[in-house]
């Protein structure tokens, strides 16, 4: 048998997926009983140039060796041979017995320790955060009632900062094992259609299911957790990491230690600067969230088809460059979702968004966001950028009232420049108050915001809707920073950290996370096992 793979398959509903089958036959002008299985690899739907939307698929198909079909050329539709790729990682000899010290249960912490443990090596996991039972509570806790818990909060905790998300995992890799990572996810809980749509997402609720099952898999194959467990020190001897402290307290032994401490842990690159990592500063982007009602967004992306059957809640990505050649971009758009407050600082506003499985919430909302260059927070310390987007979280908590609402302003608002702001209902919680934006993000981000607004208008009219609402403050989409390291993943400056993740400002995502955390793994198993 061997495999063909077929791009370009086109159907206008997803319940006539069992029409593709004839449809390969005809393609590849076969007898019925010619072809075997057919794997649907991909499915994405295509709704632009205002025509009716229609499933795009690439599917796998099995043909016997000796069976040469007569492919019709159909425009659009591209045939030919399964690549090979990866299935897994390979299993890595070792030559000598280590042990890990892994930091953070994200999406990079939890891949390096799969990876540690696949290949026979047995891992401590030290997460700050709580489990997500307690998690949840905490969390719940602050959105209802603003009572922040500094350790247990959207950004710290079992799963890491993704846990209260989305859970897209898109990705623009192309990394083969991206596919591995998204079966993982598969075998933890999440739905077997993440394997195959072109937009995946697993749902706040569902993810936190699937986090917890990654738990208690590791757990059986060799990690240790340990929960609560913050990193406080490093202990280290002769530019050589030989363990950390945790909580100030307990020390901790290893051979080495990946560090996977996403992007909001102040404290702990005040730490590695202290110990003398090398660290640089990093552009990153900040903005607002925008919300619109999500039938608007259905109709500005589906237009007449807005309401027909099988058709997903819409998204979109919009784009535009602006005159001093910056660009305004959206990004992480949740459909049916909800904007969060995702702050883990006192005194601070931070937003970021989140929806469930179905995504059948009846607001849209996603990030609007302006590229920051390190010109525009770098003075002499590559801390800078984390002070940078500490003064406007903490502009944002005070402007709306210091309570952790968040700062708001209807889009027409804002475009109007109006003395007296207004906005209309979000779901941001524990509530938004209506505040001049202007004055809650640094100048050239508001002037950008504005210019841009306006051409996503030129490009999309409905996006300019009078009920969408502006949210601020975004200044999380990743991180402000670099932890430097060498191609064998290894801290330029300190030998046997092996930094990784969106904190080590080499990823941003869950996927791209996940897949660098598998790589500092990987890296460290085939260093450390081999050296003396
Ligand atoms: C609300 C929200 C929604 C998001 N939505 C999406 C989405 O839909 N799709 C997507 O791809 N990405 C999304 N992201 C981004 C995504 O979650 C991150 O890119 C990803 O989680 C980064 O993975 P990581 O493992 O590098 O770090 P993190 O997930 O941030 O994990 C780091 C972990 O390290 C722990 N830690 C930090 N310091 C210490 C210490 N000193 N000691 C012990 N433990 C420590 C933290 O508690 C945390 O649990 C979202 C993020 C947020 C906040």
């Amino acid at each position: 048998m061997r495999w063909i793979r077929i791009e370009g398959l086109r159907l206008h509903s997803r319940d006539e997926e069992g029409r593709l089958r004839s449809q390969i036959v005809d393609l590849l002008g076969l007898r019925e009983s010619e072809v075997g299985l057919v794997n649907i690899i991909r499915r994405s739907l295509d709704a632009r140039h205002r025509r009716k939307p229609v499933f795009v698929y690439t599917v796998d198909v099995q043909v016997e060796k000796n069976v040469s079909p007569a492919i019709k050329f159909k425009k659009g539709i591209n045939v030919h041979e399964r690549p090979d790729e990866p299935v897994a990682p390979t299993i890595i000899p070792l030559r000598k017995k280590i042990k890990p010290i892994v930091v953070g249960s994200g999406p990079a912490g939890l891949f390096a320790a799969l990876t540690l443990v696949r290949n026979n090596v047995p891992v401590v996991l030290l997460e700050r955060g709580r489990k997500i039972p307690e998690r949840v509570q905490d969390v719940e806790a602050f959105w209802r009632k603003g009572e922040l818990n500094l350790e247990s909060n959207v950004q710290f905790g079992e799963g890491g900062a993704g846990t209260f998300s989305d859970g897209k995992l898109i990705s623009r890799t192309k990394d083969p094992l991206a596919r591995w990572v998204k079966q993982v996810l598969v075998d933890m809980g999440a739905p077997e259609k993440i394997l195959v749509e072109a937009k995946p997402h697993i749902g706040t609720d569902r993810l936190r299911e699937v986090m917890i099952n990654y738990r208690m898999y590791l757990e059986k194959k060799g990690c240790e957790f340990k929960f609560e467990a913050r990193v406080t020190d490093l202990i280290c001897h002769k530019g050589q990491l030989r363990g950390c402290v945790v909580n100030d307290r307990e020390e901790i032994v290893g051979d080495f230690l990946i560090l996977a401490i996403g992007q909001s842990a102040e404290d702990t690159y005040v730490l590695l600067s202290r110990k003398g990592v090398t660290l640089a500063p990093k552009p990153f982007a900040m903005g607002l969230r925008i919300e619109h009602p999500q039938a608007q967004i259905n109709a500005m992306q589906y237009g007449r088809w807005k309401d027909e059957a099988g058709l997903p809640p819409a998204e979109y990505f919009l784009s535009a460059r602006l005159k001093d050649g910056r660009s305004i971009y959206t990004f992480c758009m949740c459909p049916g979702g909800s904007v969060i407050n995702a702050s883990n600082h006192l005194g601070r506003v931070v937003t970021n968004g989140m929806s469930l499985s179905d995504r059948n919430g009846f607001y849209a909302n996603s990030a609007l966001v302006i590229p920051v260059k390190t010109s525009d927070f770098y003075r002499k310390s590559p801390l800078d950028g984390l002070n940078f987007r500490r003064i406007w979280e903490e502009k944002a908590f005070l402007l709306a009232g210091g309570n952790y609402f968040a700062p708001a302003e209807g889009l027409n608002s804002f475009l109007r420049n109006k003395t007296s702001p207004e906005v209309g209902f979000t779901t941001f919680l524990p509530g938004a108050r209506a505040v001049s934006l202007d004055q809650v993000l640094p100048s050239f981000v508001v002037a950008a915001l504005k210019e841009g607004l306006l051409l996503l208008g030129k490009k999309v009219p409905p996006f300019l809707s009078r009920e969408a609402n502006l949210i601020a403050v975004e200044t999380r989409t990743s991180a402000p920073i670099r932890i430097l390291r060498g191609e064998d993943g290894v801290s330029v400056s300190l030998e046997g950290l092996y930094p990784c993740g969106e904190g080590a400002g080499y990823a941003g995502g869950i996927i791209s996370s996940a897949l660098d955390g598998i790589k500092a793994a990987t890296k460290a198993i085939v260093r450390e096992s081999s050296s003396l």
